[in-house]
């Protein structure tokens, strides 16, 4: 049968920090051939999907082989023959080869790569791109948030806050969402060398400038004053990722010098909402504390959304949405390890009328398979950076190839969370 799983090769490849990951090639007895890469965070949440690494002293102990040999000789013999539509039976039964709660005997990056190969697979065996393959009817692109100041763990400056996002909700299509971001990223380019000097437009991991500013603050007056100058004050709003379990510790959050615990730091976001236009905010509440997620959401006028909280996980969602924690989720595939995993949150959120925005990782590849996902689920939100630097804008350039694919169908979320 055409749609049979013939082969299913791995290797070692590299991120874009420069690390091991792993891709997979799925053949089928059709004679598609199709490989789907794994992407891999800095800033992880301690309840992801384990990412199976060699350790050692090959890679600094980040190699990838014993993921490869998972996949080339653990699972590959088991899938032969399998069918690769059945995406929840191929899924499935590698969540039961694994047998672990967390992915940790197989690995979730090893999971994950053969999971997407597999859909991959399947789309092109009837003629079909990965995001119809998802959905037929899909046609929403997603409003994009470019990362254009870097800071936390993807940057080397001393901004505690990890990521400030400009968002274009107000473009008519996603092409010129494209290309407002765009602009507003080259004034914030002149913007800072005028204000920091040259050092400051050095990028950090997510193709995003890393200013030598500590304050979120400055961070925001930056930007504002950049979608100023490019004139979008209408147009272009603001998203922020605080990634806040980055800088907690012995109950307080550190910003910036300053010592917060939990209802200060949701003034202080009060303050910088009242103060920016900013429309997100992600992880303003470190991992563990559904209770403080749940006080922010309540207290804040923006979407609230859960990364480090969710994990993409289905039951750390559903814990969240009965306490009333956050408002979206943020969606990453590998945090999870497998497409139908992902897919259940995906829909739990939808179901339960929570956002949804679907993330790159900080190490990523120039694998765009999460621009079609966005656009699969519908989802109306992405992340992948800045519009700068290969591996980030592999997402947005296959977001315009889609766009135009759809033709006339294709449809735009403008004004979302206005
Ligand atoms: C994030 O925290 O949302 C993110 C994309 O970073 P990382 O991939 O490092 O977790
Ligand atoms: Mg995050």
């Amino acid at each position: 049968m055409r749609y049979s799983i013939k082969s299913v090769k791995a290797r070692e490849i590299l991120d874009s920090r420069g690390n091991p990951t792993i891709e997979v090639d799925v053949a089928t007895e059709g004679e598609i051939i199709v490989s789907a890469a794994v992407p891999s965070g800095a800033s992880t949440g301690i309840y992801e999907a384990v990412e199976l690494r060699d350790g050692g002293k090959r890679y600094g102990g980040k190699g990838v082989t014993n993921a490869v040999a998972a996949v080339v000789k653990t699972l590959q013999p088991k899938l032969l023959g399998m069918d690769v539509r059945q995406q929840a039976n191929i899924d499935g039964l590698m969540i039961e080869i694994d047998g672990t709660e967390n992915k940790s005997k197989l690995g979730g990056n090893a999971m994950l790569g053969v999971s997407l190969a597999c859909a991959r697979a399947a789309a092109a065996s009837d003629g079909l791109r990965l995001y119809e393959y998802i959905d037929k009817d899909s046609s929403l692109l997603p409003v994009p948030f470019f990362n254009v100041v870097n800071g936390g763990k993807h940057a080397g400056n001393q901004l505690d806050f990890q990521e400030f996002m400009i968002a274009p909700t107000g473009a008519e299509n996603f092409r010129e969402a494209l290309r407002m971001g765009t602009e507003v990223y080259q004034s914030l380019k002149g913007r800072l060398q005028k204000a920091y000097g040259k050092t400051s437009i050095n990028v950090g991991d997510e193709g995003g400038f890393a200013p030598p500013v500590k304050t979120p603050e400055e961070a925001l007056e930056a930007l504002w004053g950049a979608i100023q100058d490019a004139g979008y004050v209408d147009e272009v709003k603001i998203g922020i990722d605080v990634a806040s379990s980055t800088f907690y510790k012995d109950n307080s959050y550190t910003v910036a010098g300053v010592n917060y615990d939990t209802d200060e730091l949701i003034e202080l976001y009060r303050e910088l909402v009242a103060a920016y236009p900013i429309i997100s905010i992600e992880d303003p509440i470190q991992e563990e504390d559904y209770e403080g997620f749940a006080k922010a959401t309540k207290l804040l006028p923006t979407q609230i959304v859960g990364d480090d909280l969710f994990v993409t996980n289905p039951k750390r969602l559903a814990k969240g949405i009965e306490m009333g924690a956050c408002n979206a989720l943020l969606w990453k595939v590998n945090q999870i390890g497998t497409l139908t995993e992902a897919l259940e949150a995906a829909n739990l959120a939808k179901k339960n009328k929570y956002g949804i925005m679907a993330s790159h990782r900080s190490g990523d590849t120039e694998d765009p398979w999460v621009a079609d996902l966005s656009v699969g689920i519908g989802c109306g939100q992405i992340k992948s950076g800045a519009p700068a630097r290969g591996e980030r804008t592999a997402k947005y350039n296959q977001l315009l190839r889609i766009e135009e694919w759809l033709g006339d169908k294709a449809s735009y979320p403008k004004g979302l969370l206005g």
